[in-house]
C-alpha cells in the first residue's frame, strides 16, 4: 500500500509518517529531506540558489541516500552524513527556490516513485497526493494553525540546538513565506488532492494524531 502526507511546513508530517511506516513494517520517505540535500549541495558549492541554471548544471553531481537510524533517518549527500546540516534556517530560506525547478522536481520526483515501486510505502511532503503517487491508496492532507506550527519548530530547534537564535516571530514569518512560496509556484504547488482527507492537528497530540490517521488508513 502507498500512504500520502502531504501539507505545510512543520505540520507534524514526518513525525506522524515515521510513526505509520514503522508500525506497519513500510518504507518511509521525507520528500523534503531531498529538496534540502539538493539546496544544501548549492550552498556548499557556493552556487546562487536562485540562479536555475547553475543548480541544474549541478543536479548530476548530487547524490541523495537515506539509511535507518535512530531517532532519526540519517540522510547522505554525496556520501557525506547531512542529517542535521539540511535543517538550518539558511537551507529552509532557500529550499522553495531550489524546488520550483523543473529539472529539480523532475530528479526527485523520479527519485522518490523509484523508491515507492513495489514497496509499502509513506512518503510525505507537497505533492505527493496530486503528483509522485496519484494513486496512492491513501492521501493525508496534514494542517495546523500557523501558530502552533512555528511553536512547535521552536521547541524542537531549543531541544536539538540549531538555530537557537531565530526567535518565534521570526520562525512564524519564515513558515508563512515558505508556505506561500510553496503553494504559488508553477509546477506541482502544495495543494490539497482532491480524494485526500484533511487532518487539522491544531491542539492534538503526536498519539491522538496517529489514532485518526491510523483510522482513515482503515477506512
Ligand atoms: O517537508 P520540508 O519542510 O522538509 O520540505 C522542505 C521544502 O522542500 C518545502 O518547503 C518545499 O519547498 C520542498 N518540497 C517540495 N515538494 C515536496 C517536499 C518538499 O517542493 N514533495
Amino acid at each position: 500500500m502507498q500512504i500520502a502526507i502531504d501539507g505545510p511546513a512543520s505540520a507534524g508530517k514526518s513525525t506522524i509518517a515515521k510513526i505509520l511506516a514503522n508500525d506497519l513494517d513500510y518504507v518511509y520517505v521525507d520528500t523534503g529531506a531531498m529538496y534540502r540535500a539538493v539546496t544544501l549541495a548549492a550552498l556548499k558549492a557556493e552556487i546562487d540558489p536562485n540562479d536555475e541554471q547553475a543548480v541544474d548544471d549541478l543536479l548530476p553531481q548530487v547524490e541523495i541516500d537515506f539509511k535507518p537510524g535512530t531517532p532519526a533517518q540519517l540522510v547522505f549527500l554525496n556520501g557525506q552524513e547531512v542529517t542535521e546540516a539540511i535543517r538550518s534556517d539558511e537551507v529552509a530560506r532557500n529550499v522553495s527556490a531550489v524546488a520550483s525547478y523543473a529539472a529539480v522536481r523532475t530528479a526527485m520526483t523520479d527519485l522518490q516513485r523509484k523508491i515507492a515501486d513495489n514497496n509499502g510505502v509513506v512518503m510525505d511532503g507537497r505533492d505527493i497526493g496530486t503528483t509522485v503517487l496519484p494513486q496512492a491508496e491513501v492521501k493525508i492532507f496534514l494542517i495546523a494553525s500557523v501558530k502552533e506550527r512555528a511553536e512547535r519548530r521552536y521547541k524542537e530547534n531549543q531541544a536539538k540546538g540549531i538555530d537557537t537564535t531565530t526567535t518565534l516571530a521570526e520562525l512564524t514569518e519564515a513558515i508563512e513565506h515558505r508556505d506561500y512560496l510553496d503553494s504559488h509556484r508553477e509546477i506541482s504547488p502544495l495543494k490539497k488532492a482532491d480524494d485526500a482527507v484533511e487532518l487539522d492537528t491544531t491542539g492534538l497530540s503526536i498519539d491522538e494524531v496517529v489514532e485518526r490517521a491510523k483510522s482513515i488508513i482503515a477506512e
